[in-house]
């Protein structure tokens, strides 16, 4: 008889700790258990605890960037790489409580996109390029990722839902692979709207203008932080319109529309960095307006 009242003391210790460890956790739910190369998914985290401090979430080394929203719950969105692999991945998170450091991991699975090819068969010499060329394109690089994607601003900018820049045709969708002389050379990095030379281009969102540059590939580009880790580019642009620092909002014009650069015809380039990772800017802006402005 003793011994069923001790294992019943035992049993209910037990359950008080598991009640009380309960309330004080820090649970994270995922939009989606799946998620493309390419492609944006979110997860919220939810706290049931006042003491729980520092919450960050890391996916592939990337901090994701987590909005507050109301009764204790967070959100985030995540971008996966387009050169990833298929396969299950970690998402870790980790907080502090009373001083103390604790980390949990939760998995989304990555799955191969349909992402269509475009053939092309060219001369050699415009798809290789010359050493003075390549030099530019890779500074050109490392100076964004340093300089800009890699320095996002802390306060949010962003006030309303995010836009498409322009209502025309989409010519050329995210993540064609582009085949050269029958070898994938690169893919398509952004989304491309039809718009023929001084078409006036508005920002996705509100925002403050980081960028305004003649870069190698994309010509006169404008990049546009949105807070919260997302950024806006807007390439082979004929005209600027804003300047650098400048805070711009939704109708204001960023600039005007050109095919400088790397083009073979005027086109705007739409191209997203969130979370530091370059993701489908269409799936990106419905996943956030359905997410955060249901
Ligand atoms: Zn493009």
């Amino acid at each position: 008889m003793k011994k069923k009242s001790n294992l019943l003391l035992v049993l209910c210790c037990y359950l008080i700790f598991i009640i009380l460890g309960a309330h004080s956790s820090v649970n994270l739910v995922l939009g989606s258990k799946y998620i493309i190369n390419g492609g944006v998914s979110y997860f919220k985290v939810s706290i049931s605890d006042k003491n729980i401090k520092n919450i960050m979430v890391k996916f592939q080394q990337h901090k994701i960037s987590l909005m507050v929203i109301p009764k204790n719950q967070f959100i985030g969105f995540i971008g996966v790489n387009y050169d990833i692999q298929q396969g299950k991945y970690p998402i870790d998170i980790s907080w502090e409580r009373n001083n103390k450091k604790f980390t949990k991991k939760y998995y989304i699975i990555v799955q191969e996109g349909d992402y269509p090819s475009s053939k092309l068969k060219v001369d050699g010499k415009r798809v290789i390029l010359n050493n003075l060329d390549r030099k530019r394109a890779a500074d050109e690089k490392n100076m964004l990722k340093e300089q800009i994607f890699g320095n996002p601003h802390e306060i949010v900018h962003w006030n309303e839902k995010f836009n498409k820049p322009l209502t025309s045709v989409i010519t050329s969708p995210f993540g064609v692979k582009r085949i050269f002389n029958g070898k994938k050379s690169s893919h398509h990095s952004g989304v491309d709207f039809r718009a023929p030379v001084g078409t006036k281009v508005k920002p996705i969102n509100r925002g403050v203008v980081r960028l305004t540059k003649n870069l190698f590939y994309g010509g006169n580009v404008i990049i546009v932080d949105h807070g919260s880790n997302i950024f806006s580019s807007y390439s082979h642009l004929s005209e600027f319109k804003v300047r650098e620092g400048d805070l711009v909002e939704k109708n204001q014009v960023l600039g005007l529309s050109g095919n400088t650069g790397r083009v073979t015809a005027p086109h705007l380039h739409l191209g997203i960095k969130l979370n530091g990772v370059t993701v489908n800017p269409i799936t990106f802006i419905d996943l956030f307006n359905k997410v955060i402005f249901r």
